[in-house]
């Protein structure tokens, strides 16, 4: 495996730290618990999406382009991230905003992510839920191609072989610093959607002989389509950066039990979780993604799916301004008692 080879340029703050979260492990009476904070990427407010960027936005600048062209739900973290980096280079920014959350409010309508990608000045475009994305972005960047642009689609979550290049580098990431304080890592467990993070993180393991188990806790599509979806990213990945093979179909598991009514719908266990990381460790996780991949570990570990000698380690993908966008629907009341705090 050779990462060195493909193009790069520097957006995120790298190495992010890897941080004991021992309040939460205390309240959970289970393994120890280790997050490693990708949600101090530092682009925007950072998140998953900056790592994958500084491959992707390389490869964009490589082949001449002057606008970038993307997709994502309104809420979209991945926007978000790219928009800021598309200023940050100077180019021009396209986007296709899908509204996949039925009834959603004025806050989820206009705050949060959409927010700043309007103070970046992306092009915003929406569409209905279900339309064909990758045919949308294909005629706009024909649009642009024909008014003498040079469009780069990137995609949606800038999940291509491309994109995964920053988890697996991630992974290496993670190997080092665990290695450095001797800390044997039981579990690796991310939020998994796009799925770059998710195959990303197993060729960077496999990659590296390493053994560390990997769950991915889902946010949209059922456990097969997930496991799919990564493994078929986590081929092509694995392939793409020198070490074809590394990766087996049973390394691929995705944990979809978490959903709740479907994808950026809100459950009980998200909002349980969101309220419990902010009160015992004064951290923001973001109520689609790694909110829900939170309730699903802390579940997990209720459930004794953990001893108390492992230790886990949670990738913090990011997201928390996502959390204004559902500024009305959080519970704060009903999160961990005062008591429980001390
Ligand atoms: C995009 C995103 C994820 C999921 O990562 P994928 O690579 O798309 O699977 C998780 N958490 C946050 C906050 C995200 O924005």
């Amino acid at each position: 495996m050779l990462l060195t080879k493909f193009p790069r340029i520097s957006l995120a703050h790298l190495p992010t730290p890897l941080e004991h979260l021992p309040r939460l492990s205390a309240q959970l009476g289970g393994p120890q618990i280790f997050v490693k904070r990708d949600d101090c990427t530092g682009l925007a407010t950072g998140g998953n999406k900056t790592r994958k960027l500084e491959y992707v936005m390389a490869a964009a600048l490589q082949q001449g382009a002057d606008t970038i062209v993307t997709v994502g739900a309104l809420q979209s973290n991945h926007v978000r991230q790219t928009a800021a980096a598309a200023c940050k280079l100077g180019l021009g920014c396209e986007v296709l905003l899908e509204h996949r959350v039925a009834k959603p409010t004025d806050n989820y309508l206009n705050s949060g992510n959409i927010l700043l990608d309007h103070l970046f000045g992306a092009n915003i475009h929406e569409y209905p839920a279900g339309t064909d994305f990758n045919a949308a972005m294909d005629d706009h960047a024909a649009r642009l191609a024909a008014d003498g642009h040079k469009p780069y689609i990137v995609a949606g979550g800038a999940s291509d072989k491309v994109g995964a290049l920053g988890y697996v580098n991630c992974a290496l990431e993670l190997l080092g610093q665990a290695n450095e304080r001797g800390l044997i890592i039981d579990e690796l467990v991310c939020a998994t959607g796009s799925a770059g993070t998710h195959a990303g993180l197993i060729v960077g393991l496999r990659a590296m002989q390493s053994a560390i188990p990997l769950l991915g806790i889902g946010v949209s599509a059922p456990q097969g389509v997930q496991e799919k979806k990564v493994f078929d990213l986590a081929v092509a990945t694995a392939e793409y950066v020198g070490a074809p093979g590394c990766v087996q179909r049973t390394d691929v598991a995705a944990n979809c039990d978490y959903i709740g009514a479907g994808y950026g719908v809100p459950t009980d266990g998200m909002n349980e979780a969101v309220v419990m990381l902010a009160r015992l460790e004064g951290l923001l996780f973001d109520p689609v993604y790694s909110g829900k991949a939170l309730a699903g570990m802390i579940d997990l570990v209720r459930r004794g799916h953990y001893n108390a000698a492992q230790n886990l380690v949670f990738l913090h993908t990011g997201g928390s301004v996502g959390l204004f966008a559902y500024a009305d629907q959080l519970q704060l009341e009903t999160g961990i008692a005062t008591a429980e705090r001390s």
